[in-house]
């Protein structure tokens, strides 16, 4: 299916869509083999810039599309709707916002789709995402709710104490209210194709995270940024995250850069969501595959330095610096899906559990094995289960 979209194989490049980029103000243009793709960057949170991305459709005429929409916050949408007069201004003047006829969503957090509300509102455009997280978008309040009482077993297991609990899931921010609901037009599943665009599903930042594929570029969301390594969720509150799936899904992009190289003889560059796009799909997962390595491995230094089996919320103030009180959740997640995955590869166990009561839910952990056995690259281990259970499905289907 997603070779289909590749067309014909050996087209050589002559230069790479990177290279063709045009900047005015918060916008920039590239050619892109289907045509011009702009990128739109907004202030989505306070501490945060997104981009957002545009383009008119291959098939019908005023019809524009737009990937993720910012947050609905004010600078988000005033960064937005200067950008979308300076792509009318200086680019393409067929184009206005009431031309946004479809909101592409790569996930339903709230820097990517909160600002689907006032771009509906104003143009009528479709809301397509992913099944998975298409009720965060169309039923927000009741989804903020349910997440968050999950969120409190989760940090009363960590080890935060109760009167801690709620200012840190203020400081999050998933709270009722925060976001408007709008209709979702169109849920989608992965493997869909229309308009030049295939959907990739690509679980592990988030339970239905997509990439859309279009000609030689791909929008892959908070999937994989080009400097930092994004945020990962334990798979225990959020189903389908987790290092597990996030690795999974790493390996699925890489897959789909090589092959893309190897029919078309040029790179697929990734627009993400933050930070730059990516010219090296390949080198960037494995260098990120260095970098939850690392991580790992630090996390369980700190596990065998320290004499004392540590709970998650012990765990976290070794490993990350925290001087802005609302990254304490997001810490606290990061270490809790490495804790998960030690545990499920056995590096890690849980101890005391006999005193483990509802009463009194803080899980302890210390390492498993000697220091040979626990430095075993955990990240490796994975890749390896994922190559396992790949050539299963290849022995299945040839019997
Ligand atoms: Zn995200
Ligand atoms: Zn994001």
């Amino acid at each position: 299916m997603i070779s289909d979209s590749f067309g014909k194989p050996f087209v050589h490049c002559e230069k790479d869509v990177l290279s063709t980029a045009r900047s005015e103000r918060n916008v920039t243009r590239y050619e892109t083999r289907l045509g011009a793709v702009y990128r739109l960057e907004a202030r989505v949170l306070p501490y945060l810039t997104g981009s957002v991305y545009l383009f008119p459709s291959r098939e019908t005429t005023g019809f524009w599309t737009l990937v993720d929409a910012g947050s609905g916050g004010k600078e988000s949408s005033a960064d937005l709707k200067s950008a979308f007069a300076v792509v009318r201004e200086r680019f393409d003047p067929s184009f206005s916002p009431s031309a946004i006829r479809r909101i592409l969503l790569t996930h339903a957090h709230i820097d990517h789709f909160g600002g689907v509300y006032e771009l509906t509102r104003m143009n009528g455009a479709e809301v397509w995402l992913h099944a998975f997280e298409s009720r965060v978008v169309s039923a927000y309040d009741a989804c903020a709710i349910v997440e968050n009482m999950r969120y409190v077993n989760f940090l009363r297991e960590c080890g935060i104490p109760d009167a801690q609990i709620e200012p840190i899931l203020d400081g999050f921010g998933f709270r009722p209210g925060r976001a408007k609901s709008v209709p979702v037009a169109r849920k989608l599943l992965g493997g869909e194709r229309f308009d030049s665009i295939d959907v990739v599903y690509l679980p592990g930042h988030s339970s239905g995270h997509v990439a859309y594929l279009y000609g030689d570029v791909v929008f892959t969301g908070d999937l994989l940024l080009s400097k930092t390594l994004t945020q990962i969720w334990p798979a225990r509150t959020t189903p389908q995250t987790g290092l597990l799936n996030y690795i999974s899904s790493l390996m699925k992009l890489r897959e789909l850069a090589e092959s893309y190289e190897r029919a078309r003889g040029c790179k697929l560059v990734a627009f993400a969501a933050h930070e730059e796009p990516i010219l090296d799909i390949p080198e960037r997962v494995a260098r990120a595959f260095r970098g939850l390595e690392r991580r790992n491995q630090r996390l369980l230094g700190i596990m065998r330095e320290e004499n004392a089996p540590l709970s998650i919320a012990e765990i976290m103030p070794k490993m990350y610096w925290s001087g802005r009180p609302n990254r304490e959740f997001f810490a606290l997640s990061d270490v809790a899906s490495r804790v998960e995955l030690l545990l499920q590869l056995g590096a890690i166990q849980i101890v005391d559990y006999e005193r483990v009561s509802p009463s009194s839910p803080t899980l302890r952990y210390r390492p498993s094995f000697s220091d040979t056995k626990a430095t075993e690259n955990t990240v490796e281990q994975v890749l390896r289960m994922n190559a396992a259970r790949n050539e299963t499905q290849l022995f299945e289907r040839k019997a």
